[in-house]
């Protein structure tokens, strides 16, 4: 996907801070921070939203999960606790279309449902 930003960010065309890589996965820094360990992680391949995940497809949703206890010990939230989000669409407020998974972790705010 040559116009898509975590397309970008994956090749390395546009900058971000890097928590994880692996040939698989990539995590970084998000750029507005919504907790104090804010990190998005995506999967290498082009998938723009939950919408399109099949049964295809669906095994970059498997690495990112395998991924997250990973980078959860690596920004020290795997004791305290974390929340994974991903947003689908207008409604939920998706701003980037490369299919991404939100980790939220050091917040003291409870539950968000
Ligand atoms: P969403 O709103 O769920 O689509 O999430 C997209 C996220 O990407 C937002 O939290 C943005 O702050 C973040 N973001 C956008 N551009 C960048 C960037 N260049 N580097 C890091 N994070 C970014
Ligand atoms: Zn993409």
């Amino acid at each position: 996907m040559t116009d898509c930003l975590f397309c970008k960010i994956i090749a390395g065309e546009v900058p971000s801070t890097k928590v994880y890589e692996n040939d698989k996965v990539y995590a970084f820094r998000d750029i507005a921070p919504q907790a104090p360990e804010h990190v998005v992680i995506v999967p290498k391949t082009h998938i723009a939203c939950a919408n399109e995940i099949t049964a295809e497809n669906s095994r970059a949703v498997a690495d990112v999960f395998e991924a997250i206890p990973i980078i959860a010990k690596e920004v020290g939230v795997d004791k305290t606790g974390y929340r994974i989000v991903n947003n689908c669409g207008a409604d939920a407020g998706q701003t980037v279309l490369h299919l991404h998974f939100h980790l939220l972790g050091g917040t003291v705010g409870g539950k968000m449902y």
